[in-house]
């Protein structure tokens, strides 16, 4: 059995009233995402616990299966884990964003999108400034820069072991997450409002600008009229998450693989032991290659059976508040992911017997527990009406290639109930299903998806790993 999940990062939307009160995902033509719907098991999944921040790294892990609550202890230990940072147990890892300090004030978090190579310039300069020791007298830590893309890079403290200092600065070696404030939220404000508490942090993001205002990069940025980079801020900072493997938590015999155009994404699966593939052309962006991404989680499966694809650009079209954008992006989502993922699982994996008897020799493992499974959903809301990520439960399907006569009952039942609308991929029609709303983050989303499908299922999970 092959198992694949799709996630298009923030679809899920409000109503538009302008557009006869439909949404984005109901507007958008997604003949693929439909037959997923219409074939499958639909519901609606909790993804954004109670009280926290509606995120990709909150609502992944908790789709996964992993409550953020326990697990999540920032984005820079993630994305230093994407980046394969060696990171210790005891190592807190820190988003740190090159930005542009302005007469006190926060005023570009992304230091005037300043490029690759001039930050990897400034962030050896930080290193030679401050690399090894602590800022702090007497401190027992030492620091080390990793340049990563652009503005997005990340601080690694690492602490050797002192009792003195661990007194000092017992606040600071917690298990969650610390740091200031995401610098995109607080862009025009003073920066002394939102200083972190920890003194480390505190010493060295004031002292970085002392070394990064007068660098020669920055003279030269003002001379073009671009914005300095002339200050670091720590933020979402903490320890490497200790994890148990995606696989063998759910009794999978399996290994697995994930594909994602955000290093977030790659950095989560490789805290639950999947492999992080690079495919060349996923940018996070409108012109991200979707169909390479789909084409490599194919070839993927072909050593392994499971593979999780995460594609951005939705997001980035709410973010945007645009509406026909959005659209486009789910529409690329559905024909170039999800339309490729099941035209190659159904010609590779539809039919497990058969392929196995065709591959006798090399594949008859591979594809002896033949069929796919495949979930597709977003992974939460970014309504292109607020114009940032929001809390409701997201619209899910799962379809199983095994399960015609589930997927019969089920479409007896759709077309008894849907006469008032049509049924397809989207909000309305995953609230209209009996199973109420999954918390995914106590795996009730993953249980179904990977065990609980119907007894036939069942059977033949058993059958293979039992
Ligand atoms: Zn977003």
């Amino acid at each position: 059995m092959k198992y694949v999940i799709l996630i298009g990062d923030g679809m899920a939307d409000y109503p538009i009233p302008e557009r006869g009160n439909r949404t984005a995902l109901q507007i958008a033509h997604t003949r693929n995402l439909d037959f997923i719907a219409i074939n499958g098991l639909c519901g609606l999944a909790r993804t954004i616990p109670p009280g926290m921040t509606a995120g990709s790294d909150i609502a992944i892990l908790s789709i996964l299966g992993y409550d953020p609550a326990k697990y999540h202890t920032g984005r820079g230990p993630l994305e230093a884990m994407a980046a394969r940072i060696p990171l210790r147990d005891r190592d807190f890892a820190f988003r740190c964003n090159l930005i542009t300090e302005n007469e006190g004030k926060l005023e570009d978090f992304t230091g005037g999108h300043i490029t690759t190579e001039e930050a990897k310039g400034l962030i050896d300069e930080l290193n030679k400034e401050f690399g090894g020791n602590c800022v702090k007298q007497g401190c027992e830590c030492e620091l080390t820069f990793y340049a990563g893309i652009g503005y997005r890079n990340i601080l690694v403290i690492r602490y050797r072991h002192n009792s003195l200092s661990e007194e000092k600065e017992s606040s600071f070696w917690t298990d969650g997450e610390i740091g200031s404030a995401p610098p995109h939220d607080i862009v025009g404000r003073r920066i002394e409002n939102y200083l972190p508490t920890e003194a480390i942090l505190r010493e060295l993001m004031l002292s970085s600008k002392d070394v990064l205002d007068r660098h020669g990069i920055n003279t030269r940025r003002r001379t073009c009229n671009k914005n300095k980079a002339n200050m670091v801020w720590l933020w979402s900072g903490g320890k490497k998450p200790v994890m148990p493997p995606f696989t063998r938590l759910y009794g999978v015999q399996c290994q697995g693989s994930v594909i994602s155009d955000v290093d977030l994404v790659k950095g989560i699966g490789r805290c639950v032991g999947l492999d992080a593939i690079d495919v060349p052309g996923a940018t996070g962006y409108f012109d991200t290659d979707y169909k390479a991404m789909a084409e490599y989680a194919l070839r993927s499966l072909e050593q392994k059976d499971f593979v999780l694809v995460h594609v951005e650009a939705p997001d980035e079209a709410g973010h945007l508040r645009d509406i026909d954008l959005k659209v486009r992006t789910i529409e690329d989502f559905d024909e170039l992911v999800v339309g490729t993922m099941l035209e190659g699982l159904e010609a590779k994996f539809a039919d497990g017997d058969a392929n196995a008897d065709a591959n006798a020799n090399a594949n008859a493992n591979a594809n002896a527990n033949g069929g796919y499974r495949i979930l597709v959903l977003p992974d939460h809301y970014t309504p292109v009406s607020v114009g940032t990520h929001t809390k409701e439960p997201v619209p899910f399907a799962i379809y199983d290639s095994n399960s015609d006569s589930y997927a019969r009952t089920q479409i007896e039942e759709k077309k008894a109930a849907g006469s008032d609308f049509s049924f397809g991929f989207d909000e309305q029609s995953a609230r209209k299903s009996e199973l109420g709303v999954l918390d995914a983050r106590t795996q009730e989303l993953m249980r179904l998806f990977l065990n609980k499908l119907g007894t036939q299922i069942n059977a033949d999970d058993k059958d293979q790993h039992g």
